[in-house]
Order: C-alpha cells, then sequence, then structure tokens
C-alpha cells in the first residue's frame, strides 16, 4: 500500500482550529476586543449586525499594524505578544496564542484596515475563509478597525447551529460586559443593529457598573476589599434586598479577567446566608489580583475556569471580606452615626440662613464590632416576646439615637412652630427630641433617631433577634421543660423527614424524642415563652417540606429562619414602651439590623434631608 498520510492544507487546519476558537459572533467579539486592549487602544467601539451573525467590527484607536504584521496577522501562531516559553510565565496580555485572526479569518470574509501612528498611510486587506483578497495602502484613522462578516459563510453546519439573533446578541452583550468590566479606563461604544447601545466614558469601576446597569446600582453597591499575601479582592457586591431571580449579574475577575468559579459563587452565597431566600441572587463583581504564576495560565483561549493554587483560602478570604462588607454596611447607611453635632443648630441672626447639614456615609464604621449579645442569661420576667433576654452593649449604636435618648420631649412644640419659608431651628431639632418610640397599627415602631426617624417593622426585627439566637455557634438555646409533655401525632409519610430533623431540632432547644406514631415534647425553647410547642413544629415540618429541594442552605438554618418566623411577634400585637425599647436594642446588636433572616427590609429611614425636602 502506498503512503496515505498528507499534510492539510493550511487553510482546512485554520478551519478546523476555528471551530475550537470560535464558536458563535460573541467569541469574534472577545477575541477583537481583546486585542484592541493588547494594542493599548483607549476608545474601542464596536459594531454588530443580527446578533453578530451578519457583522461584528471593532474599531480601536490602538498601535495600529505595518503593513508586513497587519499581512503576518492572519497567520496562524502569528504573535506579537510571546517570543519564548518563558514568556508565558509573565504575559500582561489577554491573547498570546496567535490563534485567533487566523481562525476568525478561516470562516469569515474579513476586512482590515490598520494604520501606525507614525504612518502616513494605512493598510487595507480583504481576507475571505484564509484566502487574501486585496492588500492596499489607503488612508485611515491611526488604529485598526476589523470588520468580520457572514460568520461561518463556508461552514453551514456551523452556521445553523446558531441560535436566533435575540440569543447570539444577549451572548454578544455579556462579553462586552464582561470586558467593560475590567477596562473602565478605556472608552466604549457599541451598537447594535443601528442602535446604541452604550456610550461609555473613561471612568471607575463603580461608575463603570452604573453606567452599564442604571443609576440605581449606586445605592445598591457595597464595596469589598480585602489584602494578604496570596490574593487581592476588591470590588463590589450589593445589598441583599436588591438580590435577583437570575444569577445573570454576578461577575468574577481574576487579574482583568472574566471567570466561572462554582465554587467561589457558593462563597459568596454563603456570605449572604440569612439575608436572602433561596433562590435569589445578588448581582456581585469581584476582583482577584494574583502572581500570574499562581493561576494556569495555558487556559484554552475560550475556556472560563481558571484553576487558583490555593483555592480554599481564597474562598475564606472572599466570603469573610463580603460578610465584613456587609455587616458595615448594615446599619441605616444614610446616616453618619458619628457625625456629632450636626443638628444643633444654633440661634441665627436675623438674615441668616440655615445650612443643611451634609449627610455623609463612613464606609469603615462598623456598627456590630462589640455587639455580640452576651448570651440567652433568662433574668426576671421572660415575656412570650423573649426581648428582655439580649444584653446588647449599647456603646457602638447609641450615637445613632443620639439625644434622642436623653432630651425631654418639648412638649409644645407646635406652639411654638413660626411660619417662616426657610428651614427654622425648631424644624430642625424637633426630629431628635421624641423620646420613646411608638407603634404604627401595631405593626410599625417608630423610633426618633439624631438625624431624622426610623420605622421598623416588628414582626422582621423580633425574627431577626430571634434567629440570631437560634444560630449561634458557641452555644444551644435554652430549654424550658413544659409543665406537661405534649404528644404530637404524625403522619407516615412525614416519618423520615421528622427522623432526619429530630437532631437539630433538638440542638434548637427543643426536647423531642419519635416513638412510633408521635413526637414526644418535654421541652421548648426558652425564647418560645408560652407558644404552643405543637404548632411551631407544624410550622417547621412545612417550612422544611418548601425549602427541601434547596441544598445551598444548611438544615440548621432552614429550621432556624422557621423556627424564628413561628416564634416572632406577629402584627397586631401591641407592645409596651419597654417591650419596644427592648426590641429596638436587641435588633441592633443583632448580625444584621436591616434585614430579616428572609432578606427582607427591616428599617426604613427617614433622614432629616428628606424631611426638610418634603416641605419645599
Ligand atoms: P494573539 O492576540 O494571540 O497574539 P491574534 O491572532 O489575536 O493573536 O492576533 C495576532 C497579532 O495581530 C497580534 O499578536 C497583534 O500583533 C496583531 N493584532 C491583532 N489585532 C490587533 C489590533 N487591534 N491592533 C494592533 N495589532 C493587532
Ligand atoms: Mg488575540
Amino acid at each position: 500500500m502506498s503512503d496515505v498520510i498528507k499534510l492539510l492544507p493550511s487553510h482546512i487546519a485554520n478551519q478546523i482550529a476555528a471551530g475550537e476558537v470560535v464558536q458563535r459572533p460573541a467569541s469574534v467579539v472577545k477575541e477583537l476586543i481583546e486585542n484592541s486592549i493588547d494594542a493599548g487602544a483607549t476608545k474601542i467601539e464596536l459594531v454588530a449586525k443580527d446578533g453578530g451573525k451578519t457583522l461584528v467590527q471593532v474599531v480601536d484607536n490602538g498601535c495600529g499594524m505595518s503593513d508586513t504584521d497587519a499581512r503576518m496577522s492572519f497567520e496562524r501562531h502569528a504573535t506579537s505578544k510571546i517570543a519564548n516559553a518563558d514568556d508565558l510565565f509573565k504575559l500582561q496580555t489577554k491573547g498570546f496564542r496567535g490563534e485567533a485572526l487566523a481562525s476568525i479569518a478561516a470562516i469569515a470574509h474579513v476586512q482590515l484596515k490598520t494604520k501606525l501612528h507614525e504612518a502616513e498611510l494605512g493598510t487595507e486587506i480583504v481576507n475571505e475563509g484564509s484566502d487574501v483578497v486585496s492588500q492596499e495602502a489607503v488612508m485611515c484613522p491611526n488604529g485598526t478597525s476589523i470588520a468580520v462578516k457572514n460568520l461561518f459563510f463556508n461552514v453551514p453546519a456551523r452556521r445553523n447551529f446558531l441560535g436566533k439573533n435575540t440569543t447570539e446578541y444577549r451572548k454578544v452583550l455579556d462579553e462586552f460586559l464582561r470586558v467593560a468590566l475590567v477596562h473602565p479606563e478605556i472608552e466604549f461604544k457599541f451598537h447594535h443593529d443601528n442602535e446604541e447601545i452604550y456610550n461609555l466614558p473613561k471612568s471607575n469601576r463603580r461608575q463603570r457598573i452604573v453606567h452599564l446597569f442604571g443609576n440605581a446600582y449606586n445605592q445598591r453597591l457595597v464595596p469589598v476589599n480585602e489584602e494578604t499575601d496570596i490574593v487581592k479582592i476588591s470590588g463590589y457586591v450589593t445589598k441583599p434586598e436588591y438580590s435577583k431571580s437570575k444569577p445573570d449579574q454576578c461577575f468574577l475577575f481574576v487579574n482583568n479577567r472574566f471567570f466561572k468559579d462554582r465554587y467561589l459563587n457558593h462563597a459568596i452565597s454563603s456570605a449572604y446566608e440569612g439575608l436572602i431566600p433561596s433562590g435569589k441572587y445578588p448581582p456581585y463583581f469581584i476582583y482577584f489580583e494574583v502572581p500570574t504564576k499562581s493561576i494556569d495560565v495555558n487556559v484554552h483561549p475560550t475556556k472560563t475556569e481558571i484553576k487558583f493554587e490555593e483555592n480554599q483560602a481564597i474562598y475564606a478570604f472572599l466570603r469573610s471580606a463580603i460578610k465584613q462588607a456587609l455587616g458595615q454596611f448594615n446599619v441605616a447607611p444614610t446616616i453618619d452615626f458619628e457625625q456629632e453635632n450636626s443638628f444643633n443648630t444654633p440661634k441665627l441672626g436675623k438674615n441668616e440662613t440655615v445650612q443643611i447639614p451634609e449627610i455623609k456615609v463612613n464606609p469603615d464604621y462598623n456598627p456590630f464590632k462589640s455587639t455580640k449579645s452576651s448570651g440567652t442569661g433568662v433574668t426576671g420576667n421572660t415575656k412570650t416576646t423573649g426581648f428582655s433576654q439580649i444584653k446588647p452593649q449599647k456603646e457602638d449604636w447609641e450615637n445613632f439615637y443620639g439625644e434622642a435618648k436623653t432630651e425631654e420631649l418639648k412638649k409644645d412644640q407646635h406652639n411654638e412652630l413660626t411660619f417662616s419659608s426657610s428651614i427654622d431651628e425648631q424644624e430642625v431639632s424637633a426630629g431628635v427630641e421624641q423620646k420613646k418610640p411608638f407603634q404604627i397599627k401595631q405593626k410599625y415602631i417608630l423610633s426618633a433617631v439624631k438625624n431624622g426617624f426610623i420605622l421598623i417593622d416588628q414582626y422582621r426585627a423580633h425574627m431577626r433577634v430571634l434567629y440570631d439566637e437560634l444560630i449561634k455557634e458557641d452555644q444551644q438555646p435554652q430549654v424550658q421543660k413544659l409543665l406537661f409533655e405534649t404528644r404530637m401525632p404524625i403522619e407516615d409519610v412525614d416519618r423520615t423527614i421528622w427522623n432526619e430533623l429530630l437532631e437539630p431540632i433538638n440542638n434548637l432547644g427543643f426536647e423531642v424524642v419519635l416513638d412510633k406514631g408521635e413526637l414526644i415534647i418535654s421541652g421548648q425553647p426558652v425564647m418560645a415563652g408560652d407558644q404552643n410547642p405543637v404548632t411551631l413544629l407544624e410550622g417547621i415540618l412545612e417550612a422544611y417540606k418548601i425549602s427541601e429541594q434547596d441544598d445551598s442552605v444548611e438544615i440548621k438554618t432552614k429550621l432556624a429562619v422557621s423556627l424564628a418566623s413561628g416564634m416572632a411577634i406577629k402584627g397586631g400585637t401591641v407592645l409596651t414602651t419597654e417591650e419596644m425599647e427592648h426590641l429596638i436594642d436587641a435588633l441592633f446588636a443583632s448580625t444584621s439590623p436591616q434585614y430579616s433572616p428572609r432578606g427582607k427590609k427591616i428599617i426604613e429611614t427617614f433622614t432629616l434631608e428628606e424631611i426638610v425636602k418634603r416641605f419645599n
């Protein structure tokens, strides 16, 4: 038999290689924009048609190419970015394999125009399926423009495999977001089907996020920062209440490259545990910086998975950085706790006007740093509400209340108000002088704070307090023995569930054993007061069944949430002033006063500034 092995002609080799690099229009977008960034561009414009199937064009003001380089750039393994293997380990550029342009040219019509800054003329090359159709000198702006038309024109099987225009557009957009988020220093424009999608000025990360996702994000973002020997973590997470039902705004980057990592996603969701319901995803934008040698650089060109050497440590750092960020943020964000005197307006002269005080946020302030409640020691009257078990240390948040706690209520406030168009002193100080909290509709507690007032949802607040007590790691909730043992019949179908739940329930302060078809209950958490244990346990079972499918939340957490919700005082319960004060104290000593364990808002803040505005 004669020899059968032949070398593949290069255009076929390129087509095969293209299959790896170019799956869809979005891959072209990624490769072209990355090349522009590597070329040092400060302005990049993306134009796409029909989800990129008909056209993907990227125009940059980067360094451009000489006419020889322009020709070379379409050759496989042609790259200006590495010269030898050692370079691989100090890569600063996004590309290095020299495959992208060759691959793209193999399966599309490509028009390249490029000009070096110092050159008078540029070069235009037209390429169709790896064949150079023409090359000539042309007048063109500095930088490079590459238009990729009719993707897969010569590979119908792949063309047919593409999704609808809207699907491909969505992927193009994702790719655009991923690079725009890591390069706020670059100006980006994006047009699709003749419509301007984005026009992004040079900015910083925070502004870039806001430009991409909307002004509302400015209020939602919580900065995250952590620096250790092995990793630097920065970026933003969002407040729990703005979680979404899809994880489509969850971005992880390492050394300015987007990547996916389920393990690290889990670190983030676990930092939100108890703050958001399961099935919700907080948007996040997390940037890792690690030494290039500690990740595998020789990744597949389109691969978004990256392996860290120190995966576990990074998990722990990330989780704690986010927990800390959320914790610091949690108390009444629009009020500056440490700004003393801001509303102690002095008596004014006749023609002086009052300056509206500035309200600032101090991002470093951590209201929780020393407010761990000191055990469940029950003293005196244990009311059903269980408030008296929490003994917060007040120093940290009492600034928040300021004079509201100490000053006497001015009884004749109304008589003293004068008709005046400017803000007068009475109005400014009125908010801080109401001393006691009071209830609205037996559902909300209104409490004056130094710079305004807050409304607290009493049910959610109490749920937060109870939940924290239940979930404490160092000790179990105290048990109170029931006067009479209670028997609770259970259904056969639920028996296996009860078997599984028995231990965690007992860890939450119950004393329950399973005896054939019955639960025998001899004790329940002190916190539950005189509530009916059977009702509480039924509630736990129901809640557990509903959340059973969700493996991301620990069983103890699930049970604690449902137990806390069962035990918490409901709307419609009248509270004494003392009980309200207890509840507020306990709430502010909790791990997360702003949000209930189900991620619902507990406190709404009304600043003096907002109040003043309403009277304008
Ligand atoms: P790689 O980026 O891996 O080097 P590519 O095939 O993407 O390979 O590009 C090949 C070469 O073409 C690059 O190394 C670079 O020298 C040049 N090049 C590609 N795009 C541009 C651009 N927009 N501006 C300047 N040079 C470019
Ligand atoms: Mg490249």
